[in-house]
């Protein structure tokens, strides 16, 4: 080979190197482009359509712990407050629904005061299925009556009312309290403000010294959250049934 073909021959050598490179670099590009735009679309769907959790259902919850805050302590009898037992039932009823359903949000997760026009607008903003309010009653000079109620707008909609009565029947039979039942009223503002079905359960008299002790327990206020998840989960069953008629009958 002379001298000026073997030149030739290594630089038709480098330049095919150059161009083998350059392809590899192309490639490692593309991948890195797909990848990053693999990643953006599941963060994305993980708001709205959570492809991330398949085994979830995809319902999103408001739960609401009555009252928080130094101004809003609610009822008070002696170093029990309604606003620490309401918060601390809130927290085991998101535990439990947080396994299920794909979206659980808390109007308030410290002790805050927030303002009940802005925990149902929390809800209203988050196109939340349903709208739970958790609370505890109270009577003066009554330290005998005791029970459990589930209140809601009769003139709202027509699914706050079987959304109450499943919580209120499932609370009853997982702590067998006194069943006082579900209870209309159009002047509460977070079930009322709210555009979904909603509901707020009075679970427990805290004016009652039987009752009172119970609902400082970690073990009671299980069997409430258990209550109330079992409740969402047969309102979300019957709601389901309903619209599979519904459909069925439109065939
Ligand atoms: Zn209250």
């Amino acid at each position: 080979m002379s001298k000026r073909r073997y030149k030739r021959k290594k630089k038709q050598q480098l330049n095919k190197r150059k161009v083998g490179l350059a392809i590899i670099i192309l490639l490692l590009i593309i991948i890195v482009i797909l990848n990053n735009l693999n990643k953006r679309s599941n963060n994305y769907s993980a708001e709205t359509i959570n492809y991330n959790q398949p085994n979830k259902i995809n319902k999103c919850i408001v739960i609401d712990a009555g009252h928080g805050g130094e101004e809003e302590p609610g009822c008070v009898f002696g170093n029990v407050y309604e606003k620490t037992i309401c918060l601390q039932i809130a927290q085991k009823l998101k535990t439990l629904l947080e396994k299920e359903y794909s979206k659980v949000i808390m109007t308030r997760s410290n002790d805050i005061n927030v303002y009940l026009n802005e925990r149902a607008r929390i809800a209203n903003r988050n196109n939340a299925d349903i709208f739970v309010s958790i609370h505890q009653n109270a009577l003066e000079n009554d330290t005998v009556t005791s029970g459990i109620e589930t209140w809601y707008n009769p003139k709202k909609d027509t699914v706050s009312k079987l959304l109450a009565q499943n919580i209120q029947d499932q609370v009853i039979s997982a702590t067998n309290a006194e069943d006082l039942g579900i209870k209309e009223s159009t002047g509460l503002i977070v079930i009322t403000k709210t555009e979904m079905a909603s509901c707020l359960v009075e679970t427990g008299f805290l004016s009652s010294t039987i009752e009172k002790q119970k609902l400082i327990s970690d073990s009671y206020q299980d069997k409430i959250a258990q209550g109330i998840y079992n409740g969402i989960n047969a309102y979300f069953e019957q709601i389901e049934n309903a619209e599979e008629v519904y459909n069925g009958n439109n065939v």
